[in-house]
């Protein structure tokens, strides 16, 4: 967000204030390459140290916020202290849903976390993993690449069922366990076993300071298309809101890396006193699980049909979710090119047909055109 107040001429003190010690760092690596020992501590971070003094950002890390301090327009910190501000931007993002049945169970949001998790997993033993989310479906690849016993329970008929579908959805189970991966579906009830067990249930946007100040909050801090709160020259972006996306008329909540940053950096410039609505976009994700990159374009609304390029189960393909026969969402196996195309058809509010997603010699830029 700082870099769009910078960018948009905003000369006065910026001070970020975050409960990590850690400088901003890119939370996907978590269950990914950092997990796996491929991408180094060194590689996470959001920007380079140097950055942020020449930008002159104050960094208060380590830092809990407890209050925002409305009235007299000064945060208060957890140790008493109190930071002043003209503008406030809250950007607490989300936190691991927990299940408080599972006191000793293992969470991963946090870089932390994420140390003794991998540690855990480099010795080799036995994981239980509780949800075939996009958390721990990465992290039950990682392990079983590092050759332990994975044992994944999940509730829903397929894994990642509610956004991809129950096709995709049973793909990725065969994926699993051609891997090893010891998959139940349907179960009722958490896992009885010695092995240490990983939750990955979904999170839930941290609003409490939120909610204690009185601003508007529905199932995430409701924001218009400048990041605005329901109160004066308080801003929010990033997990932790649910926005208004002119592109599906609706407020949305979106969960992504690429949506948190450009919405922060949308917000950054609006502060900035740039009156210019940032353009439509569609949120757009990825997961890497073994050999495999899906990405995945949409907002999560339901299809009524799926049409499919390439051949089903057989990477490279993708699959394209229609409702009334509009294009809404993609996903693509190891086929990142007609992920970023369909995403700019939807962008565009353009009309693509059933025949030109199926063909895979239409070059899908040409409905752009
Ligand atoms: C393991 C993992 C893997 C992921 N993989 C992907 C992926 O592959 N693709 C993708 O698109 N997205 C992925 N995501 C989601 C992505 O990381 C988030 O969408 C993104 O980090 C959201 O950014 P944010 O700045 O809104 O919130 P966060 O990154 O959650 O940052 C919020 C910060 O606010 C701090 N904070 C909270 N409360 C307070 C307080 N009271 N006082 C001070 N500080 C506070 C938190 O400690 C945290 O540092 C993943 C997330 C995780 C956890």
């Amino acid at each position: 967000m700082w870099g769009g107040l910078r960018d948009g001429g905003f000369d006065g003190q910026i001070t970020l204030i975050g409960s990590e010690g850690e400088l901003p760092y890119e939370r996907p690596h978590l269950s990914k390459g950092y997990l796996m020992g491929t991408v180094p501590r060194s590689r996470i971070g959001l920007r380079p140290a140097a950055q942020y003094r020449d930008f002159g950002i104050d960094l208060m890390l380590g830092h809990r916020v407890v209050d925002l301090g409305l009235e007299h327009r000064a945060v208060v910190i957890e140790n008493g202290d109190t930071v002043a501000w003209d503008r406030l931007c809250i950007a607490t993002g989300s936190d691991a849903r927990r299940l408080p049945e599972l006191p000793d169970a293992i969470y991963l949001r946090e870089l932390p976390e994420a140390e003794s998790l991998r540690m855990l997993i480099d010795r080799g033993g036995g994981l239980d993993i509780i949800g075939a989310g996009f958390i721990g479906c990465e992290v039950a690849a990682v392990a079983r690449q590092k050759g332990g016993e994975v044992h994944v329970h999940e509730a829903l008929a397929q894994p990642l069922l509610r956004v991809l579908g129950p096709e995709l959805g049973a793909y990725l189970a065969d994926v699993h366990r051609s891997h090893g991966v010891e998959l139940q579906l349907n179960v009722t009830s958490a896992p009885r076993s010695e092995r240490p067990t990983l939750v990955g249930v979904g999170s839930v946007p941290r609003t409490e300071l939120a909610e204690r100040a009185g601003l508007e909050v529905d199932r995430g801090v409701v924001v218009d298309e400048r990041g605005g709160t329901s109160a004066p020259d308080v801003f929010a972006a990033g997990d932790v809101t649910r926005f208004f996306s002119p592109l599906y008329d609706a407020h949305i909540r979106v969960e992504h890396f690429q949506t948190a940053q450009r919405q922060g950096y949308a917000v950054g410039v609006a502060i900035a006193g740039d009156t210019e609505l940032p353009p439509d976009e569609v949120p757009w994700f990825w997961s890497d699980q073994y050999d495999l990159n899906l990405q995945y374009a949409g907002a999560g609304l339901p299809w009524d049909r799926t049409i499919t390029r390439g051949q089903f189960g057989k990477p490279p393909f993708t699959v394209f979710y229609m409702q009334s026969s509009k294009l809404i969402a993609v996903a693509g196996i190891n086929d990142h090119h007609h992920v970023a195309r369909a995403r700019r058809v939807m962008a565009a509010r353009k009309t693509v047909t059933e025949q030109q997603l199926a063909d895979p010699g239409f070059d899908l830029r040409r409905v752009l055109a």
